[in-house]
């Protein structure tokens, strides 16, 4: 074991000291600075080396801190449990159609299974709906090695640790962005779904940083609120390449307390979900 990593990590999961799913392994570079994100994000050759340096990086402090203090604390209910305490990487189909784009990790969520979407209620609830989808090989996600599988989909949050109180601050967002950034290169989906104005507003910046034209003004954010952006231009009798275009879907967040109040339905789930389907298909008005 490299001692460094002991020292790093030992209020949190030890990078690869067996956890089901971790990407990660001793030599895995860690991200100690903000400043570190970018280089190391755009550095990464494949999805999973991205997200073995995800899982490791501890360039916000505050949210390290958190993290790691939540997983030695615990909640009364997990309290035989180890926690993860690290970020928690992108999970699903490597050549995903569709990208799901989320908030953050929950505390006794993802923070507790090592797995975005995993382990609470929020995630009880979307997967049970990319299952009815089709786009799940299960409908539970209770802990990392549960046996889920994801088809055509991949999930993924705008900020990769727990922030307490679920907010992430602005510099903590900003800080972050090059892992969204580099893991929307790699995968490369044709439609994404935002969940949440905050899903929807990283996914708008995102693809702005890319380099994709956004209409304007910018869209805002709603349930079933569309749009679709543009890269480079259509050449008349051409090939098709070097024109590209994306479309985005909001749904709201599945978050306990929009399902428990009835904000966010089943069925509003499974209408959005089955819109993203036709149009990763190439079908509807697209
Ligand atoms: Fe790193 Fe993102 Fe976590 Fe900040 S929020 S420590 S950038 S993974």
């Amino acid at each position: 074991m490299n001692p460094g990593m002991e020292t790093l990590f030992h209020d949190a999961v030890i990078p690869g000291s067996g956890w089901p799913g971790d990407p990660a392994s001793e030599t895995t570079p860690v991200a100690p600075l903000a400043g570190s994100v970018s280089e190391l994000a755009n550095s990464s050759p494949d999805l999973q080396e991205l997200s073995a340096r995800v899982s490791v990086c501890r360039a916000c402090p505050r949210l390290v801190a958190w993290r790691e203090e939540v997983a030695q604390t615990k909640r009364k209910a997990y309290a035989n449990e180890t926690y993860w305490g690290r970020p928690a990487p992108g999970f699903g189909d490597d050549e995903a159609g569709l990208a799901i784009v989320g908030l953050a990790p929950a505390a006794h969520g993802a923070n507790r299974t090592g797995r975005v979407f995993t382990g609470d209620r929020t995630g009880d609830f979307l997967t049970a709906a990319l299952a009815r989808a089709g786009f799940a090989n299960q409908s539970t996600s209770t802990h990392a090695g549960d046996g889920l599988e994801l088809v055509g989909a991949r999930l993924l949050s705008a900020v990769r640790c727990a922030p307490p109180k679920n907010l992430p601050t602005p510099a903590e967002q900003a800080t972050c962005a090059p892992w969204l950034d580099r893991e929307l290169v790699l995968v490369s989906p044709v439609v994404i779904l935002a969940l949440g104005g905050i899903g929807w507003k990283a996914t708008c910046a995102a693809l702005a940083r890319a380099g994709w034209a956004l209409p304007r003004p910018r869209p805002k954010f709603g349930h079933g609120a569309e749009f679709v952006a543009t890269r480079g231009e259509p050449e008349p009798g051409g090939t098709g390449r070097g024109w590209a275009r994306i479309a985005v879907v909001g749904c709201y967040h599945p978050s306990q307390q929009n399902t428990f109040t009835g904000k966010l339905t089943g069925e509003m789930m499974d209408a959005v979900l089955s819109r993203c389907r036709a149009l990763v298909k190439g079908e509807g008005d697209y």
